[in-house]
């Protein structure tokens, strides 16, 4: 299998690694390696689910590896691991970092892990060196983030906050029909004390998240750091088109009502709008059903969604204006039926100020390049980005790929992103006042 995780092509860039006091490029590579074993598939990916034997196996891993550096470790009743690197003072508001350890179906070894794996060393190293930060350092491995058993992603994080109760555990269920609540009880957590995984907000100073970029702009620009600005709103509205369902043989040009065509000039335009409001807007039609769907028929229906994101609310908000103003003056021009349902919005989290400051000024103490962007995706930084102060690290994605076994980011590009959290943390955690946002 080609391009796909293997220690040795981690390896083969050794030589291209920075050197960084206290960060152990042959530990990071062992430890990945040794993670990404864990849920292989077939097609060389790896598929952790929650709740199941895999992702059981890597967290027990993980716990071994932060008890052995002499973390407080412990697990919370629906099963996010919480480990505690002790501060000058206890009492003081925590700095929390981390990520996930479960996967999409056969995903790659990077995404999620590399935040928590990063996380830890960065501790790790701070304890070797003896570097004891004013404010605790809490490493957080959230459990089901990405959502893949049972359609409810940012669980762990959103349990966290407050945003889940006992009753909405009871609504899913997997594809086996195996309720979340029974796959936990078998895993041996309590899912009925859910209140005991509730955190005061005020108790957290700040969340950091290493993640990889999922894009390719860091690669594209050569860049070694993302400092994520924020992360994106979005909002999906689906488009119907009705027209004539005629023979596409016996119907002239003119006498058409051809919902395929009309389509065809939606999206095309479609494609035209983000860059009327901001650089970073984007609109994509990523899916189309044409109906009935025949070589010899002209489409009397034709459905589409588009999925619009921004950073900025207000641009999003005008540009989904726009969208739906192109469909009914499409539809009007042709005369077709249009029908047109929205989605629901889901605004933007900005990251803190202050802590994109903080990245930068690591960055550049460390000599490294890097640049501002937002997130696209969604991770636990967007839940906890609303209720403290929160920054994202991005590191590089060769060709941008993810949620796939291709997925790859260099092991230099790897070690940068721990030097970078390892300082991110310690000033971060040395701050006697943050100021919100
Ligand atoms: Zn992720």
């Amino acid at each position: 299998m080609d391009n796909v995780f293997s220690r040795e092509r981690l390896l083969a860039d050794k030589l291209q690694c920075k050197e960084f006091t206290g960060i152990d490029v042959i530990e990071f590579t062992n430890r990945l390696s040794e993670m990404a074993e864990i849920g292989v598939t077939a097609e060389g990916g790896i598929s952790r689910f929650p709740y199941t034997e895999a992702e059981k196996n890597v967290k027990e891993l993980f716990k071994m590896w932060l008890e052995a550096a002499g973390l407080k470790v412990r697990e919370d009743s629906i099963g996010n691991i919480i480990a505690r690197f002790e501060g000058q003072n206890p009492d003081l508001p925590v700095v929390m970092t981390g990520s996930h350890l479960d996967t999409v179906p056969n995903g790659g070894a990077f995404d999620g892990v590399l935040g928590c794996l990063s996380s830890f060393m960065a501790i790790e190293s701070l304890i070797k060196q003896n570097k004891r930060p004013l404010r605790s350092i809490e490493l957080v491995v959230f459990v089901d983030e990405e959502g893949s058993r049972f359609n409810h992603g940012l669980f762990g994080s959103r349990a966290m906050l407050g945003e889940v109760n006992e009753n909405d555990l009871n609504k899913f269920a997997d594809d086996q029909g195996i309720s979340l609540v029974d796959a936990m009880n078998k895993q041996g957590y309590d899912p009925s004390d859910i209140t005991s995984v509730y955190r005061d907000v005020s108790d957290i100073h700040a969340f950091i998240e290493l993640h990889i970029e999922q894009g390719r702009i860091l690669e594209y620009e050569k860049k070694d750091i993302g400092i994520v600005s924020g992360i994106v709103g979005l909002t999906r509205i689906v488009f119907t088109f009705y027209g004539n369902t005629d023979h596409a043989g016996n119907t002239p040009m003119n006498m058409r009502k051809d919902t395929v065509a009309a389509a065809s000039e939606f999206i095309f335009g479609v494609e035209k709008l983000p860059s009327k409001f901001s650089d970073t807007a984007v609109a994509t039609v990523g899916k189309i059903n044409v109906f009935p769907n025949g070589t010899n028929v002209i489409a009397g229906k034709t459905e589409l969604t588009v999925d619009v994101r921004d950073i900025s609310e207000n641009s999003l908000n005008d540009l989904v204006k726009d969208i739906k103003e192109l469909g009914n003056k499409i539809a009007n021009e042709r005369s077709l039926k249009l029908d047109v349902k929205c989605g629901d919005v889901i605004s933007p989290v900005l990251m803190s100020q202050e802590i994109q400051n903080v990245i930068r000024a690591s960055a550049e103490k460390n000599h490294l390049s890097f640049r501002d962007m937002p997130s696209g995706a969604g991770h636990d930084a967007m839940n906890m980005g609303r209720y403290v102060p929160t920054g994202m690290i991005f590191v590089p994605s060769y060709e941008g790929k993810s949620h796939s076994p291709k997925e790859w980011t260099s092991l230099p590009d790897c070690i940068n992103g721990v030097a970078i959290l390892k300082d991110t943390l310690y000033d971060l955690a040395n701050q006697k006042v943050l100021i919100f946002p």
